[in-house]
């Protein structure tokens, strides 16, 4: 139960009869002191709502000059006539004072309305004077303002009432709104929705859907917001089942269509992982906003359905009723990064720039971090270095960047600037970013600092630490680590640690660890390839057909590799010992030349490792057959010698092509950028920007 009239801020209401109030003397003090009390409650930090928060700095005034605005508004309503001056223009004054969010003004002339008597508070007043005080984040004048309304009569006011919730839920709790609730004898649906919203504020939205299934219970009308809510609840709590529930409730309302209903019935259902099902709702819906497109679109990305995300985008703006704003365009751009073709990803950024959107920081972040995940590292670094506004997100996509383009240090010394030049608080995502960083950059004392910098790491923290050990050469270190953080049975850190014996040919504990994948994942196929490319690594050729044999009887499929590349808007993919291609021949022939050329002026050998991914395929077509080879072949003899050649591949790319590309890039002093599933690698004048490390 809340504790009414702590600290008498504001003065003591004295009702002799039904419209007469009088204020005690001693309470009624002057408007110099009670101002300069009610500013000091302004300038504190002590306010719980941040969004406000600077809105409310911006009001703080000195007291000579809150004075003055006094009595400018006492002139103001003097000027009134003496017959209007009733509650009514009362309350005009304090709604200009609130739209204006001045909220000492509003209480300054709730005061004045007091102290004059020639009109009584009704019950639109103190709602507007009760939002006033938990904008102003001050519960001790919230606290007598309820006194005030239950002497004035207005303690079951659905208005007043519901404007009580608000002021309790927000500075208070959601159990005192909630006792304030119950008391009501009067209840609708707005008051159901408020205290709904306050759980769901508390990151309690069971007791949200809770609060609305007993409304529906007690037969209350029902309105779109509270549903609305109720749905949204859904989302958070990511309830399928629930959503559904809702969704009927909905259709027996007829509230289906309701814009506000059908559009967070889609997202719920985006949220719950049931895009067929925001599919169908979207297709049904007549009316479609911003909202409606932009939900569908971001469901679709997330999902990995890139291409229908992208159609969607493309029918959105062929219809052209509805124009895409930022959300749009940062729901689209993740798609266009992941796109095997990248005239998408600029397309779309020249359409933005053309558009006269407003590009704001999430819209830049986004339009970054699809230039780092299309390979274009200098673009998103143009762009980082024109915004003028950075968060804590464009930092982090940017060291990320830097890492994942093999300028480890780069990111690190980013990381540093950060931190020098800017007071934003940085997030667990930021210290995984540098920490990513370290080790492309093999920076193992920095490496460990930001590892435990990161509060409660997770896997993908402890894979990377691990990475960066192993990548160091620190094998003993690296299994001390493992035992220690008790994260052995990780695949994904067994899989860092195996990418290390890679790099330093540690084939004995490569064995040991390929063994132990074998054990934690006995149907992943990839293992037992990863096994049989390393028997293959030795020669045990008997145990490689053994293994194979397994493989079928268990009735696994490895992966296939695959690598493609982009030319005239057409994106051509080339398997393993492909020969499909109608230019295959040259393609071939190609290859021959260059892999001869390299062999004699750089004295190059074919370096296998234990990295192949069907071992049969690519052993047997080593050298000039892989499929990133044909794809850099097939770049070569397509673009201007000075063109940069761009090709990714859906697995890691083995030792021999990684070698061979380097010496292409010198032999014919052309770059060529090549993303396997770890990083980029930027071949140029027989280097690669990984290092040797990936
Ligand atoms: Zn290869
Ligand atoms: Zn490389």
């Amino acid at each position: 139960m809340p504790t009414l009239f702590t600290t008498p801020l504001l003065p003591r209401l004295h009702i002799r009869n039904k419209d007469s109030i009088t204020l005690r003397a001693e309470t009624c003090m002057s408007f110099r002191a009670r101002t300069h009390k009610f500013s000091a409650t302004f300038s504190s930090d002590k306010h719980p709502l941040s969004t406000t928060q600077s809105k409310h700095s911006r009001n703080i005034r000195t007291n000579t000059e809150l004075a003055g605005e006094l009595a400018l508004d006492r002139r103001v309503f003097d000027e009134i006539p003496v017959s209007d001056k009733h509650t009514f223009a009362w309350n005009n004054l304090i709604q200009t004072h609130l739209a204006n969010e001045d909220f000492d003004l509003v209480i300054s002339t709730y005061l004045q309305m007091l102290l004059r008597g020639t009109a009584r508070p009704d019950r639109r007043t103190l709602p507007r004077i009760l939002t006033a005080s938990w904008r102003s984040g001050d519960i001790f004048i919230g606290k007598q303002l309820h006194g005030h309304a239950l002497k004035l009569g207005f303690s079951s006011d659905h208005y007043v009432v519901t404007a009580l919730i608000e002021m309790y839920g927000r500075l208070d709790s959601v159990d005192t709104a909630k006792w304030v609730f119950e008391k009501s004898p009067q209840r609708n649906p707005v008051s159901w929705t408020l205290l709904a919203r306050l759980y769901i504020k508390q990151n309690k939205p069971g007791l949200a859907i809770d609060m609305f299934n007993q409304m529906v219970d007690s037969g209350d009308e029902m309105d779109s917001v509270a549903l609305a809510t109720a749905v949204g609840a859904c989302s958070i709590l990511k309830s399928l089942q629930q959503g559904r529930k809702l969704h009927r409730i909905a259709m027996k309302y007829g509230l289906e269509f309701d814009a506000l209903v059908s559009n967070t019935l889609l997202k719920m259902y985006v949220d719950c992982g049931s895009i067929k099902d925001a599919r169908a709702i979207f297709d049904r819906m007549t009316s479609k906003d911003v909202i409606t497109w932009t939900a569908l679109i971001n469901g679709y990305v997330k999902k990995g359905g890139f291409n229908e995300g992208l159609k969607l985008f493309r029918q959105m703006n062929m219809d052209g009723v509805v124009k895409p704003d930022s959300l749009t365009f940062s729901s689209v751009l993740p798609a266009c990064a992941r796109m095997a073709a990248h005239k998408h990803g600029k397309e779309i950024h020249g359409y933005l720039l053309r558009s006269g959107i407003n590009l704001n920081i999430m819209v830049q972040n986004a339009v970054m971090d699809m230039y780092v995940k299309s390979g274009f590292i200098e673009y998103a670094s143009r762009i980082f270095t024109r915004m003028k506004d950075k968060d804590v997100v464009s930092w982090t996509v940017m060291i990320m960047g830097y890492s994942l383009h093999g300028q480890g240090e780069q990111g690190v010394h980013l990381f540093c600037t950060m931190e020098r030049k800017s007071s934003m608080h940085i997030d667990q995502v930021t210290y995984a970013a540098v920490l990513h960083a370290c080790s492309t950059a093999r920076m193992v004392e920095q490496g460990k600092f930001y590892f435990n910098c990161i509060k409660a790491p997770k896997v993908a923290n402890y894979s990377l630490m691990v990475g960066l050990l192993a990548r160091a050469g620190l094998f003993e270190e690296a299994k001390i680590f493992i035992e220690e953080q008790k994260v052995g049975r990780h695949t994904e850190v067994l899989k860092a640690l195996l990418h290390g014996c890679r790099n330093h040919q540690q084939l004995v504990l490569g064995k040991r660890v390929i063994e132990q994948l074998c054990d934690l994942e006995p149907l992943n196929a990839d293992n037992y390839v990863l096994l049989s490319n390393w028997y293959a690594n030795g020669e045990r050729w008997a145990m490689v057909h053994k293994l194979r044999e397994t493989v079928r009887d268990m009735g696994l499929n490895p992966k296939k590799a695959y690598s493609w590349i982009e030319f005239r808007n057409k994106v051509h993919v080339f398997g393993t010992g492909d020969v499909s291609h109608p230019r295959s021949e040259r393609i071939y022939g190609e290859l021959q030349c260059l892999v001869k050329k390299i062999e004699d002026d750089e004295g190059y050998r074919p370096n296998p490792d234990f990295s192949l991914h069907d071992v049969e395929e690519e052993r047997e077509c080593i050298q000039i057959g892989h499929s990133e080879m044909l794809a850099i072949s097939f770049g070569l003899i397509t673009t201007q010698p000075s063109a940069t050649i761009r090709v990714t591949k859906n697995l890691r790319v083995c030792r021999s092509c990684h070698d061979s590309a380097k010496l292409i890039s010198k032999t014919l002093g052309q770059e060529i950028i090549l993303k396997d599933l770890n990083c980029f690698h930027h071949f140029k004048d027989g280097f690669c920007s990984c290092g040797g490390f990936w």
